[in-house]
């Protein structure tokens, strides 16, 4: 037969081999209470066979899941590599979540064993009648054993102590399970997403690749994205596979920690939502760092406000939009500008990389309108946002809201998007955050986002609220800057807002919080503010 070539595994344990042979002497740093840890990647893999024969006595069987409690440490990037690579499901648990919703996706995956960190014990604690499939809690620490009630409990640094430094990796089919994820549920239960060893490994590929994020071995990458957020957005398993330096903050992302992390340890590239970039801004600006060895801050999980590139071009410092889902492994599109860009205006540059960008080389996109017929690329029609590829979830796990998440082998994302000549997305909302006026639509992301682009608006986020006439009216939830507490009014952003958009879209009201309720990932809390302004009269 011609053309053939050989069957061989994409698996999780060719990036660990690789990193292992080629990257043995490359650092991994972490900040810890104490101060800083580092170690090499071929400090990593020791501990890592040594973590894979504690798994197999604690028996830990193939395709069983093991949880994960913790914080960005090397520790928790020692379970990311022994579970699955042993040929067990790495579950990596929010550590924000609510109890309930914490003891649920414990049962719904049947964690077998949980890796707790010693600080976050006391989220835990509460939950241990309620979590009957766990067999064995595994603290990871420094110290002693601490007194906790979590029963049988055994300490990280002891097993790996005990178990032996050889280990022989299992070879794995590339389509078995080697992590999940659960996605926060807008109604219901969170939905339990499974991702394959050849998903995760093209994803990784995929990041290295240089219309990407062009991870190599030259980068230092610090993921502020927690490692409990869609796999880390996917960033420990490629620098690994390139041999990138690894920068973890433990559970140190004030501002203060993340400008000295930044500098000190001479990241190049980084990564969170958002809000992560909006609260370092005012500290940067007041306490100048050497932050010159940035390349890229990837920003994701909600939409960057256009004054966010500029404030932080301003210093020197470059954001690059990313859309993505933990159902996409996650990353689905990013917002690099294009050779024939390059010569755009600054103002024209700014709209289209305020945009999410274009579909990364394992995703097709296509926008579907409510008939079910896909949407010109035009820039302007409107669709809900359909993806597939190897990465793309093939289905939640053993859940009946499967069905609907499907649309003739697209996945559906419920978000709606246009698609312009180019293939730049523009997520214009979440189905569900659409603010529904009078049979139209108002995107409460280009509101949002323009508001947080006045002078004296920190966080902003609009919601719908009931309307008799036109069934929902935006309103506008401001947090001011500490600096304009008291002085900014609702004139002076309704104001700002009406040369930039049609009357009809301009909210109804604008009420000031001292704070912006966020999600367990970071993000703006819609359903605790539609909650809160369930009652809200407007006038
Ligand atoms: P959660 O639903 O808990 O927020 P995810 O992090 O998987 O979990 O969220 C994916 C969703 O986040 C997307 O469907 C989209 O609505 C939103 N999102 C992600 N990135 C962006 C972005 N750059 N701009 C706007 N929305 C985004």
């Amino acid at each position: 037969m011609l053309g053939m070539i050989m069957d061989y595994p994409l698996t999780i344990t060719c990036l660990l081999e690789r990193a292992r042979r080629l990257y043995a002497g490359k650092e991994i740093a972490t900040k810890t209470e104490g101060g800083r840890h580092c170690y090499r990647y071929a400090d990593l893999y020791e501990r890592v066979c040594r973590l894979a024969n504690a798994l197999r006595e604690l028996g830990v069987r193939p395709g069983d899941r093991v949880g994960t409690f913790a914080w960005n440490t090397y520790r928790h990037l020692e379970v990311y590599f022994a579970v699955p690579c042993s040929g067990a499901v790495v579950h990596t648990l929010n550590v924000r979540l609510g109890g309930d919703q914490l003891a649920y996706v414990i049962g719904h995956a049947a964690n077998r064993v949980l890796f707790v960190d010693e600080s976050l014990l006391p989220l835990l604690e509460p939950l241990r009648e309620q979590l009957p499939t766990v067999r064995a809690y595994v603290v990871m620490g420094d110290g002693p054993l601490p007194d906790t009630p979590l029963r049988p409990v055994l300490r990280y640094e002891d097993l790996l102590a005990a178990a032996s430094p050889a280990y022989a990796w299992p070879t794995l089919d590339e389509r078995s399970a080697c992590g999940m994820c659960y996605t926060s549920g807008t109604t219901g239960h969170p939905k339990g997403v499974v991702y394959s060893h050849r998903g995760m490994y093209l994803h990784s590929l995929m990041l290295t690749s240089a219309d990407v994020m062009a991870i190599c071995e030259r980068d230092v990458v610090l993921p502020v994205v927690p490692m409990f957020h869609a796999n880390c957005w996917g960033l420990p398993y490629a620098a690994a596979m390139v041999g990138a330096k690894q920068v973890f903050a433990g559970r140190f992302t004030q501002p203060p920690d993340l400008a000295r992390l930044l500098q000190d340890e001479q990241v190049t590239l980084t990564s969170g939502v958002p809000t992560i970039w909006i609260s370092l801004l005012p500290y940067l600006q007041e306490h100048p760092h050497d932050l010159s060895r940035i390349r890229m801050i990837v920003s994701g999980g909600s939409a960057v406000p256009p004054s966010l590139f500029t404030a932080y071009d301003a210093l020197g410092l470059r954001i690059v939009h990313a859309w993505g889902m933990t159902e996409m492994s996650p990353v689905g599109v990013l917002g690099h500008l294009r050779s024939d860009m390059l010569g755009w205006r600054p103002d024209e540059q700014l709209g289209t990389r305020a945009k999410q960008g274009y579909p990364v080389p394992v995703v097709e996109v296509r926008a579907v309108d409510d008939q079910g017929r896909e949407v010109p690329w035009d820039g302007r029609s409107l669709g809900e946002l359909q993806v597939r590829g190897p990465c793309v979830t093939s289905g939640y796990y053993e859940d009946e809201r499967s069905a609907a998440a499907f649309d003739d082998g697209w996945f559906r994302t419920g978000d709606v998007a246009s698609i312009d000549a180019h293939g730049y997305i523009q997520i214009a909302d979440r189905v569900k955050d659409l603010v529904k006026s009078g049979g139209e639509w108002i995107s409460s992301v280009d509101l949002e986002s323009a508001i947080m682009g006045h002078p004296k608006v920190l966080e902003a986020a609009v919601i719908a609220v009931p309307h008799e006439r036109w069934q929902e009216r935006p309103l506008a939830c401001v947090v001011p800057r500490p600096e304009a507490k008291g002085s900014l009014t609702a004139e002076e952003i309704v104001d700002y807002l009406r040369p930039r958009f049609p009357r009809w879209w301009l909210p109804d009201a604008v009420v000031f919080l001292d704070a912006m309720p966020k999600t367990g990932v970071g993000k703006f809390d819609k359903k605790a503010l539609r909650a809160h302004f369930r009652d809200f009269q407007l006038a």
